[in-house]
C-alpha cells in the first residue's frame, strides 16, 4: 500500500467488580446459578424499590483509580441512562453522569515499533472510569422459538473505563488490554474471566491518512470477549477502512459486531439511528462523594504497583530501568521472576533467562508464564545447572528447556537421562581439539600464518563435536595451548 495510513483506536472496557453483591442491592453477585434465581425488587427494577449504593465497589473503583495515577472526582452523580431493552426491566441503566468517580488516568504499555520505530514506551490515556449496574441476559432459543431473560447480572457492579485514543495498531490494543487485565486481576477487583464475560471490551477504530490533522470516521466494535477477537477485529476493520478509503470511499460511522466464525466484523447501526437516552440524574441516590478517609481505606489496600515494583529491582537488584520494566510487565510474570529469587536465583541470571529464553518461547506459543506448564522450581533448578558449571548454557537451552516443557521430569532427571553433564575433562577435550585440527590443515596454514582470527572457527568446531556440552573455557585453554 503506497499511502501510509496511520490508525487511532480507542477502547471501553467492561469490568466486573469481584463484589459480594450487587451494585444497588443485597442480591449476590455469582456467575452460574439457576436463571432468575439473583434477583430482588430493586435489580427487577420494581415500582418503589430503592437502590443503595455498594461502598465495596466504590472501594474498589478508587483503587483502580490510584492505580492509574487518576483524579478521584471529590463528588459525582449517578444518572439514569434510558433506553428499551428486554435484559433491563427498568427501562434504564443506572450509570454516572458528566462526572466520573475517576478521571484522567494513566498507563504506561510499550509501543508498536512497527507502526512508531521504536517500541519504547508510551503512555495511553484513560479519560474516565465510572461505575455502573450491567444489564441481564438475554438467550434466544430456537427449539422453543422464544427467547428467555435471566436477570442474575442484572444490576451487577461494572467499571467502564474508558481510554484515550492513543493507541496505534490492533497490537496496542491487545498490549492495552493485556495490560489493563494484569491491573484490574492484581488489585484483585475483577476476575478478569473473559469467557464468563467479567472482563470485556468495545473496541473503536479510525483510519487517516499519514497527516491529516483530523481523526478518520470512527467505528465502534462491540462486545469484544477475548484479547484475540480484538485484535484480529481490529486488524480487519483497519483493512475495511483502508480499502475503502483507497477507492474513494468512507467508512460509515457505525457500531459493528465480530463474527469470529467468518473472521469479518458486520454492521449492527449506525450512529444516526442511536437513540436519545435521555440521561437525567438517579434521584433515589445520593451524590456519590468521596471522603479522604475512603481514599485512604483503599490506598491501604493496593498491592505493591508495576512502577513500585520496578523500582524497587533497579534499587534492590541493580537491574537496568528496561529490564525492570520488562519484568513488571505483568503481575504473573513478575511474581515468577522474584520466585526464582526466592529459589537463591541470582537477580541478573534470573532476568536474563525471563527476558531472553522464556519470554522468545512465550512469544512463539502466544502463551502466558502461567499457562507455560513449567513451574519456577523447575526453571530455578536449570539456572542453578548453568550457574554452576554443570550443564552450559546451550545445552540448558537446546535441549533440556524443550525437553522440560513437554513433560514433567526435573532438568537433573534429563541431564542423567540424555548424559548432558557439560564436559570439562581436558583428556576427552584434547582429543576433540586434536580431531578439528588435524581435519583442518589450511585454516591451521592460514592461522600459523597470521590470520589468529581464525581461532574463532576452531573453536565452533570443536564446540559443535562436542554437541554443545563442552567447557568453553577449557576448549578455549586448550586450543591456545595446541596452537602455539
Ligand atoms: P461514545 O460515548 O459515543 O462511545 P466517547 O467519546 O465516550 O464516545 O468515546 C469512546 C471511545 O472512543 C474512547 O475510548 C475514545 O478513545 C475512542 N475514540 C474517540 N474518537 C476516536 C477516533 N476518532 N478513533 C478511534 N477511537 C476514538
Ligand atoms: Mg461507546
Ligand atoms: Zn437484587
Amino acid at each position: 500500500m503506497s499511502v501510509a495510513y496511520q490508525t487511532v483506536i480507542g477502547l471501553e472496557i467492561h469490568a466486573q467488580l469481584k463484589t459480594q453483591s450487587k451494585m444497588f442491592c443485597g442480591c449476590a453477585n455469582i456467575y452460574g446459578t439457576e436463571p432468575n434465581s439473583q434477583t430482588c425488587p430493586v435489580c427487577l427494577g420494581l415500582p418503589g424499590a430503592l437502590p443503595s449504593i455498594n461502598q465495596d465497589a466504590v472501594s474498589m473503583a478508587l483503587c483502580l483509580g490510584l492505580a492509574l495515577e487518576a483524579n478521584i472526582t471529590p463528588e459525582s452523580f449517578f444518572y439514569r441512562k434510558h433506553y428499551f431493552y428486554p435484559d433491563l426491566p427498568k427501562g434504564f441503566q443506572i450509570t454516572q453522569g458528566p462526572r466520573a468517580i475517576i478521571e484522567q488516568g494513566k498507563v504506561v504499555i510499550a509501543g508498536d515499533r512497527s507502526v512508531r520505530g521504536t517500541s519504547a514506551p508510551i503512555t495511553v490515556g484513560i479519560e474516565r472510569a465510572h461505575l455502573e449496574e450491567d444489564s441481564g441476559k438475554s438467550q434466544h432459543s430456537d427449539r422453543q422459538q422464544a427467547s428467555l431473560v435471566d436477570l442474575n447480572r442484572a444490576g451487577v457492579p461494572l467499571l467502564e473505563i474508558v481510554s484515550a485514543p492513543d493507541l496505534a495498531s490492533p497490537q496496542e490494543a491487545f498490549d492495552y488490554l493485556k495490560t489493563m487485565h494484569q491491573l484490574v486481576t492484581s488489585l484483585d477487583i475483577c476476575d478478569g474471566n473473559m469467557e464468563e464475560g467479567s472482563f470485556r471490551c468495545d473496541a473503536n477504530v479510525s483510519v487517516r491518512p499519514q497527516g491529516q490533522t483530523h481523526y478518520g470516521v470512527r467505528v465502534e466494535i462491540k462486545n469484544l470477549n477475548s484479547f484475540r477477537y480484538v485484535k484480529h477485529a481490529l486488524e480487519y476493520e483497519v483493512q475495511r477502512h483502508i480499502q475503502l478509503y483507497e477507492t474513494g470511499q468512507t467508512p460509515t460511522q457505525e457500531t459493528r459486531g465480530w463474527n469470529s466464525d467468518t473472521n469479518q466484523t458486520y454492521s449492527q447501526r449506525s450512529k444516526e439511528a442511536v437513540m436519545d437516552y435521555r440521561y437525567f440524574p438517579e434521584p433515589d441516590l445520593p451524590p456519590l462523594v468521596i471522603s479522604s478517609q475512603d481514599l485512604e481505606n483503599s490506598r491501604r489496600r493496593l498491592p505493591e504497583l508495576p512502577q513500585a515494583r520496578a523500582a524497587r529491582y533497579r534499587r534492590d537488584y541493580q537491574l537496568s530501568e528496561y529490564d525492570s520494566e520488562m519484568l513488571v510487565s505483568s503481575p504473573s510474570f513478575s511474581h515468577y521472576f522474584e520466585a526464582l529469587i526466592l529459589a537463591r536465583v541470582s537477580p541478573k541470571s534470573a532476568c536474563t533467562w525471563m527476558l531472553g529464553e522464556i519470554s522468545r518461547i512465550l512469544n512463539e506459543h502466544d502463551t502466558n508464564i502461567t499457562s507455560l506448564g513449567l513451574s519456577s522450581e523447575r526453571l530455578a533448578e536449570l539456572i542453578h545447572l548453568v550457574d554452576d558449571g554443570v550443564v552450559t548454557r546451550s545445552s540448558a537451552k537446546e535441549s533440556i528447556l524443550p525437553k522440560l516443557l513437554g513433560s514433567t521430569l526435573s532438568p537433573k532427571e534429563i541431564v542423567a537421562q540424555d548424559g548432558l553433564a557439560q564436559v570439562s575433562d581436558s583428556a576427552a577435550i584434547q582429543g576433540l581439539v586434536q580431531e578439528v585440527l588435524s581435519s583442518s590443515p589450511q585454516q591451521l596454514a592460514q592461522y600459523r600464518a597470521g590470520k589468529l582470527s581464525l581461532k574463532g572457527y576452531f573453536v565452533g568446531q570443536v564446540m559443535k563435536k562436542g554437541k554443545g556440552q563442552l567447557n568453553a573455557a577449557v576448549v578455549n585453554n586448550l586450543l591456545d595451548e595446541m596452537l602455539k
